[in-house]
């Protein structure tokens, strides 16, 4: 089994040499992002960017199909979710024009500045399981990333069928409270996912959470010709190639480094419509680029009282007549909210 699926990934690999030298040789060896000639070009159409590589990109068509296409110099931003115009045609199609982003997720690059690496994000799925146990904090960090990119949030609770416990339920009932939906799944038993995926229709999702949680078992679920959508990840999502995929360390190896794309994102088209991006970088995206305002406003229990404490920069960190401390007090805010709110503050600043 290992071994078919090492040459598969071979496969893909050659063919994507074969795609890239084709590319350079119509082009006299140089960029191609100035596309073949225009003639024997189909009409515009709108379509999405499912993965970026070098020179090129994957584009998803009105009724579903994906075809190879090149882009314009002036186009070199084109990450997976991008909007765009193009026009088929042989043996590739050409990108003529992209729409302007509604939000992106960025990941820090090798030099430490941020690209972005997923367009057009409509709905975050923060996945937590009873096992590994979650981190609140890191629930925090994910909703407030959300928030500032106005991207809706939901909790999938993955791994129903192991035994949840009180601690747990406490904590999501925490977020029930402040209004994000919750939807309670199990990839290994199939419980949820038909919710799951309704809740995804249409729309273009992406599912974060700690290493372990089940992601890769998710999207297996949810899209299960995910391994034949081509794209450079989609031979290492399989949880069951790793022998050590029952621990922690198994997780690190579904996506290996140094794809041939830039930005290693795809987008996996979910059977009823829409899609989920995927990629390491979406994984673990940060917050360090954002204001410490924006972190408040990303709380959303805060935001009815930023603005009422006695001091304008106040820092909600002992000082008198704080807003949030007194709605600590009354019970109005959890503590811990309070406690993650100082935790990001605090990384911010440290940058
Ligand atoms: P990721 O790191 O978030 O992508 O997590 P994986 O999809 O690799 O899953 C981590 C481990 O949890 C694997 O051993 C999976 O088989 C297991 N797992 C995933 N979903 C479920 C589930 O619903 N129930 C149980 N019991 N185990 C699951
Ligand atoms: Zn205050």
């Amino acid at each position: 089994m290992a071994k078919r699926k090492l040459t598969l990934q071979q496969q893909r690999r050659i063919r994507l040499q074969q795609d890239r030298s084709r590319a350079q040789a119509d082009n006299g060896g140089g960029r191609v992002a100035s596309g073949p000639p225009e003639s024997g070009l189909g009409s515009e159409q709108t379509g999405v960017v499912a993965v970026r590589y070098a020179d090129s990109a994957d584009v998803v068509g009105p009724e579903g199909a994906v075809r190879r296409c090149h882009f314009r110099a002036n186009l070199d931003s084109l990450i997976a979710g991008d909007r765009v115009a193009w026009r088929d045609g042989e043996p590739w199609g050409v990108i003529t024009a992209v729409q302007p982003r509604k939000n992106h997720l960025d990941r820090p690059d090798n030099r430490g500045k941020l690209r972005p690496v997923a367009a057009n994000i409509d709905r975050i799925a923060i996945v937590l399981a009873p096992q590994p146990q979650p981190h609140a904090n890191l629930i925090d960090r994910y909703l407030v990333a959300s928030e500032a990119q106005g991207m809706e949030s939901i909790l999938v609770l993955n791994k129903c069928d192991m035994k949840v416990t009180q601690d747990l339920e406490q904590l999501l009932d925490a977020y029930a409270q402040l209004d994000y939906p919750l939807l309670i799944v199990s990839a290994k038993t199939g419980a949820g996912i038909t919710q799951l995926a309704a809740s995804l229709k249409h729309k273009t999702g992406v599912l974060v959470g700690q290493s372990g949680v089940g992601k890769s078992s998710l999207i297996n679920a949810l899209i299960p010709d995910a391994h034949t959508q081509t794209g450079p990840l989609s031979t290492k999502l399989t949880p069951a190639a790793s022998p050590s995929s029952d621990s922690q360390q198994g997780h690190v190896h579904h996506f290996a480094k140094g794809t041939h794309t830039t930005s290693s994102s795809q987008l996996f088209r979910l059977p009823g419509g829409g899609g989920l991006i995927d990629s390491p970088g979406i994984r673990e995206f940060g917050l360090w680029h954002l204001h410490a305002e924006q972190v408040a406003a990303g709380f959303v229990e805060f935001r009815p009282l930023l603005g009422h404490c006695k001091f304008r920069d106040c820092q909600h960190d002992g000082e008198p007549e704080c807003a949030l401390i007194a709605a600590v007090k009354v019970g109005a805010v959890r503590a811990e909210r309070l406690a993650s709110y100082h935790s990001i503050v605090a990384e911010l600043n440290a940058h």
